[in-house]
């Protein structure tokens, strides 16, 4: 009997890797280091899909690429648009797994919302993609890769039948499904790839990433890249935050707000607060005061995000007068207070709606 063959190895999908580590892995195939570069360039700033495409490259680099490595791509599966212009983007993976991109115009500002796992492990009570649990992680092809499809699209159909809507994607925020810091080395590479001069050169200051506050990542993350940190604390208190979202079991308030204290803020930034008010749960005027005595000394701001409803949890959208309430008390005591305003909740992009599992059979 023949012995059976190795498994052989899964070629390197380049889109994978920083310019530097594009470079490094160049060189070992012998190549000078600039080819790297030349690569990077073609995936990131030219969308190529082949290494055929690459026609400034020597043809024997070409031919030995295409046997030793691969360029991942995701693919739209199904774009929805919501009458408010937003567009939901059905993203299809290579293993046929989904997750959801948001593309959101607003003022002059077009945010491109994307995800980092596919589900979530956090669990938190009142998210549809908390219900998921967590599938896998994005590779950090799979996180970038959501922008080129955006770009794809914004180049294919620029205004989405929304003429006044015609512009390009000026911010990237990590708000999509999953938590960003529990898929920490994906999410750094895929925001190293995003901020390369040489490639989409998004600022760092345009990238905000969001997390429910997984604390020795913050301030990896603080010390790794200057982007701007959204922190999703939703209640003033342990005892309502406990009750809401199972990690502040291990990463308490003081713990997360000290973390946010010690979170090393440029010149003009801060920090945001993410807030989903809950009717009854924590969106009372004594939650407010309570939140505001929190926050004291800290440079930040709230974003309140009235609840959205979603099929998998049995919470109540608060009114907008006890929104306005809310967010009036917290100015009065001196917090920069911010209402989120819906997007897209007629196609179900609004946050925390993004989940694929309770999909109903018209949808898939
Ligand atoms: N896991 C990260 C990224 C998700 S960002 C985080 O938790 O920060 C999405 C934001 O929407 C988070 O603040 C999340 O708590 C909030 N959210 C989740 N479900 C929601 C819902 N049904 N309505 C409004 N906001 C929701």
């Amino acid at each position: 009997m023949s012995e059976p063959s190795p498994p052989t190895a899964p070629r390197p999908d380049l889109r994978d890797l920083t310019r530097e580590e594009l470079r490094t892995f160049v060189a070992t195939l012998g190549e000078p280091s600039f080819r790297g570069d030349q690569i990077f360039r073609w995936l990131w700033k030219r969308g190529a899909r082949s290494f055929d495409a690459m026609t400034d490259l020597p043809p024997a680099l070409r031919a030995k690429l295409a046997t030793t490595a691969a360029i991942g791509s995701v693919e739209a599966a199904r774009i929805d648009v919501s009458g408010d212009g937003t567009r939901k983007f059905l993203v299809r993976l290579s293993d046929l797994r989904d997750v959801e991109s948001v593309l959101i115009p607003e003022g002059d500002r077009m945010t491109l919302c994307i995800s980092s796992q596919v589900g979530c492990a956090l669990a938190c009570q009142f998210c549809a993609t908390g219900t998921m649990g967590l599938l896998r992680n994005l590779t950090p092809s799979e996180i970038a890769g959501q922008v080129l499809l955006a770009h794809e699209e914004l180049l294919a159909r620029p205004h989405g039948g929304h003429p006044d809507r015609d512009r390009p994607i000026t911010n990237l925020v990590y708000m999509g499904m999953g938590e960003p810091l529990h898929n920490y080395d994906n999410v750094l590479a895929s925001l190293r790839i995003l901020t390369d001069e040489q490639g989409l050169g998004y600022p760092p200051r345009r990238i905000t990433v969001s997390t429910v506050g997984l604390v020795p990542q913050m301030s990896a993350l603080g010390e790794a890249i200057a982007v701007n940190l959204a922190v999703s604390l939703h209640a003033p208190n342990d005892d309502v935050r406990g009750s809401i979202m199972p990690i502040n079991r291990k990463w308490p308030m003081a713990a997360l707000l000290a973390a946010c204290r010690e979170f090393p803020l440029g010149t003009r930034r801060r920090i945001t607060f993410e807030y989903v008010l809950l009717a009854g749960v924590n969106d009372q005027l004594a939650h407010a005061e309570e939140l505001a005595h929190a926050l004291e000394g800290l440079r930040c701001k709230v974003n309140l995000i009235p609840w959205n409803e979603h099929a998998g949890a049995a919470f109540t959208r608060p009114t907008m007068v006890a929104v306005r309430a809310f967010e009036q008390r917290l100015m009065l005591l001196g917090v920069d207070t911010t209402v989120r305003t819906t997007r897209g909740r007629d196609i179900d992009a609004a946050c925390g709606q993004l989940a694929l599992s309770n999909r109903g059979a018209t949808r898939a």
